[in-house]
């Protein structure tokens, strides 16, 4: 079977989105990312319909109420997170890798359900000690965020072994080329096409 999805999950902070969004610049035509659903407030630097589909929490539990999702997550006590079934449809054509940047557990899921048609990436943080202080560093989430953050990490941390593949994120560059190589190797027949 051909491969087309490509799977990214960490505990928040390891790093994950720097290392796509340097993916994306360096292969611009290759990805179509699935946009999720949360009853996250938005942060001010993110954009409703591009980082995420910023619901509010009774919202997000109709469209649950109705199957609307693939999968979904409530991340964080009280926060909600969610894969659409709309957003495959949408992101579904050809010659693209769809992209998730989604939670170790909603990662485990989204895995399962598509099978050998989906490659799954575990970005590896160098420590929980460098995880708290990327968090603070970052400085978009309360004190109390960043706490619930770490004692999830702890779990997270647990799951690598469920994924394809482990980078480690201690050199973003190094990690970068990790990344690079996998979809390199696992996306033949695209980057063949391209
Ligand atoms: P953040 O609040 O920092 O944007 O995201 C928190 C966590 O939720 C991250 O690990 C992110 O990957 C995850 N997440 C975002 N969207 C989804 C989704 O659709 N499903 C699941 N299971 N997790 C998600």
């Amino acid at each position: 079977m051909e491969k087309d999805i490509i799977i990214f999950s960490a505990p928040s902070g390891s790093g994950k989105t720097t290392i796509l969004k340097h993916l994306f610049e360096k292969n611009p035509e290759l990805f179509n990312f699935s946009i999720s659903a949360t009853s996250r407030p938005k942060r001010d630097n993110e954009i409703h319909g591009k980082d995420y589909y910023f619901l509010t929490e009774e919202e997000f539990r109709k469209k649950l109420a109705n199957n609307e999702f693939l999968e979904w997550e409530e991340v964080y006590n009280g926060t909600l997170y969610g894969t659409l079934k709309s957003e495959i449809k949408r992101i579904r054509s050809n010659n693209k890798i769809i992209a998730f940047d989604v939670d170790v557990n909603g990662g485990i899921n989204i895995k399962k359900l598509f099978g050998d048609s989906a490659v799954s990436v575990f970005v590896m943080p160098p420590s929980v000690e460098e995880l708290r202080r990327r968090l603070e560093f970052r400085a978009t989430d309360s004190p109390e965020s960043i706490a619930k953050r770490i004692e999830r990490s702890e779990m997270e941390l647990t799951q690598s072994k469920y994924f394809d593949y482990t980078i480690l994120n201690d050199n973003i560059d190094i990690a970068v080329e990790q990344a690079q190589n996998i979809i390199q190797t696992e996306f033949k027949q695209i980057f063949l096409n391209d």
